[in-house]
């Protein structure tokens, strides 16, 4: 081994629950070294929404929103249905609010209250509608002078005019922009923004949603001096004597030996583009797309299985946490991914329907429900992919996928087959290949629900989440309206993962378990490469994000020897 090194604690992988591990380890006064596989921060975190699900946060609370622990506590019990985790569920729920202030009083990771945001199982016992989903405050990405490079910009199906990033609260003045003042000065305010920035930057600088997460965590890094490593994935780490001693790390045309005092952090982002793990791990037919960074190959979870660590869940099934996706074909030919998240399925006047012509789900249930439903209807008949369908008047209006709502040219996704149209919905199953006849019965059946606005057969519009995401200006239900103006409009639709939750079993300061859950001595796991503590559960907005930062805290706690809860 050429080079050698020795820190307090290494941190390897440079996602959101990596970057807090370094952030607060480095705070509680260790020497720490962050090691990151890619030559930018940020992982699939980057790329993300961003939204923290912290139940009782003091950022809620002092908007005036009311939410408690217990109450989450009693949604949880309910919905994970597991005892297994239940140590690390209330370890969660008793560190989140904790861990959150601690970063806004001590780095310049900053939240906002998202106010109402309902939990994807509004209708259970002790869920919430308002007041448990936090967001990072946008970054002025010009703070972080030439290392702005540094940080992974978002998927491009997420950025207008190739390179400016919108969050939700820019949707509506952006489409709306000719229809108020207020909403034209918005707009206007962000293009000048964009325009100025690109006489300097590959992209825009304001950062919203994950991007401004990972520059805030990122540039409190930087004004503490972590070191950061690009471009050097652990590779291993050394056990001996009973416990993990330090690791190896390859670096650019060398490897190096980090001894550690305190351990090793495996965040590396979970094993989403590991084709064994995900075979092993993750239901049939295993999804072909996933929506992870490529960078996270699963190498902290062979690394935990090389140590003789538990992974969990054991059981098949609870492995992925997922979105319904699109296929883009963008200008320059490559292809990308657009997940189908809260824009257009809850919004009146859409099914989906599999390969027979029916409907097989609530189209407005959360992303990650609405696949878990793909999967079961496709038990029965052909249902990956499946379809999103619409009439003219609802594309004008809500958008479907890349065609954004009031896009005037629609000729070259319909050029390159992102989206199928015809003037009648037989020809248009019979373009998409599902049965015609079913199709129109259907159309004609949900748009009676449409007048009576019950949905009999899968109860569309009936929870708060479903309303949330509908069009509440449309009455009598904001989510069921008839598909009835020609053209109608077709895309197809595929599960992908945007993270993992088979991982590194831990206990509830985040120390990996060996398969008599005895804690391995000198190693954690956090983010995706921990088995997630809501075993696969999704309960609602900020599911991996908020674990993820918290049990960094109190991995980097537990390092350092300090209360996480003091
Ligand atoms: C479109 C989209 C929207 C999402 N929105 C949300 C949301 O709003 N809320 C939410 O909770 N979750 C959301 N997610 C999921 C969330 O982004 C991930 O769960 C989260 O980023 C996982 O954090 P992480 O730190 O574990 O991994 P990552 O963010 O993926 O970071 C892992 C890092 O480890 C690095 N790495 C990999 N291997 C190695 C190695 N051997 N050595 C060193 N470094 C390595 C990677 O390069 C990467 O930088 C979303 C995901 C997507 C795709």
């Amino acid at each position: 081994m050429s080079r050698e090194r020795e820190v307090d604690l290494l941190i390897a992988g440079a996602g959101p629950a990596g970057m807090a591990a370094a952030l607060v380890a480095s705070l509680e006064g260790l020497n720490v070294l962050l090691c990151e596989k890619s030559s930018q921060i940020g992982g699939t975190g980057s790329t993300s929404a961003g939204t923290l699900w912290i139940p009782g946060n003091h950022q809620s609370r002092n908007a005036g929103f009311d939410d408690s622990v217990e109450n989450a506590e009693e949604y949880l019990d309910a919905l994970v249905q597991s005892s297994v985790n239940q140590d690390l569920r209330t370890a969660f729920l008793r560190t989140g609010p904790i861990a959150i202030d601690y970063l806004e009083e001590k780095t310049e990771v900053k939240f906002l209250p998202c106010g109402r945001h309902p939990d994807y199982h509004s209708n259970m016992k002790g869920a919430a509608v308002a007041g448990r989903a936090i967001v990072p405050q946008p970054f002025d990405g010009r703070l972080l002078g030439s290392d702005f490079v540094r940080v992974r910009p978002p998927i491009r199906e997420f950025m207008v005019f190739g390179g400016m990033m919108i969050g939700k609260a820019d949707i509506a003045p952006l489409v709306g922009r000719f229809k108020s003042l207020s909403n034209f000065s918005h707009a206007a305010k962000l293009f000048v923004r964009y325009l100025l920035d690109r006489i300097r930057y590959p992209r825009g600088t304001r950062l919203v949603m994950g991007n401004a997460l990972t520059a805030r965590l990122f540039f409190s890094l930087r004004k503490r001096g972590v070191e950061i490593l690009f471009n050097a994935p652990i590779a291993d780490v050394v056990f001996e004597n009973g416990r993990v001693l330090g690791a190896k790390i390859n670096v650019p045309g060398d490897e190096m030996y980090v001894k550690t005092r305190k351990g090793v952090v495996l965040a590396t982002g979970g094993y989403a583009h590991n084709k064994k793990f995900r075979e092993a791990f993750m239901p049939r037919p295993v999804p072909i797309h996933s929506l992870s960074s490529e960078f996270n190959e699963g190498d902290g979870i062979a690394i935990g299985e090389r140590l003789g660590a538990r992974i969990a869940p054991e059981e098949h099934g609870n492995s992925g946490l997922w979105t319904p996706v699109s296929v883009t074909t963008r200008a320059d030919g490559t292809k990308g991914l657009f997940p189908h998240l809260m824009l257009d399925r809850a919004k009146p006047g859409l099914i989906a329907v599999n390969s027979t012509g029916r409907r097989f789900v609530n189209e407005a249930l959360s992303y990650h429900d609405f696949v878990e439903a793909m999967f079961e209807a496709n038990a029965t008949a052909p249902s990956i992919p499946c379809y999103l369908i619409c009439d003219a008047k609802f594309i004008e209006k809500y958008g479907l996928g890349v065609a954004y709502p009031g896009m005037r040219d629609m000729s070259e996704l319909l050029r390159s087959g992102y989206l199928k149209c015809s003037d009648t919905l037989e020809d248009l199953a019979v373009e998409i290949g599902i049965n015609a006849q079913e199709l129109r019965k259907t159309v004609a059946r949900y748009n009676s629900f449409a007048q009576t606005g019950v949905d009999i057969d899968f109860g569309k519009g009936e929870t708060e989440l479903n309303r949330f995401n509908g069009d509440e200006t449309h009455k009598p239900n904001p989510c069921i309206g008839p598909l009835a103006t020609a053209p109608y409009y077709a895309i197809e639709i595929w599960p992908a993962d945007i993270a993992v939750s088979t991982g590194l079993s831990t206990d509830a300061d985040a120390r990996v378990l060996d398969k008599d859950r005895r804690v391995i001595p000198g190693i954690y796991a956090c983010g995706n490469d921990m088995a997630s503590p809501m075993s696969g559960s999704y309960p609602g907005p900020g599911t991996t994000l908020g674990p993820g930062i918290v049990f960094a805290y109190r991995a980097a706690m537990r390092a350092a020897g300090k209360n996480p809860l003091a």
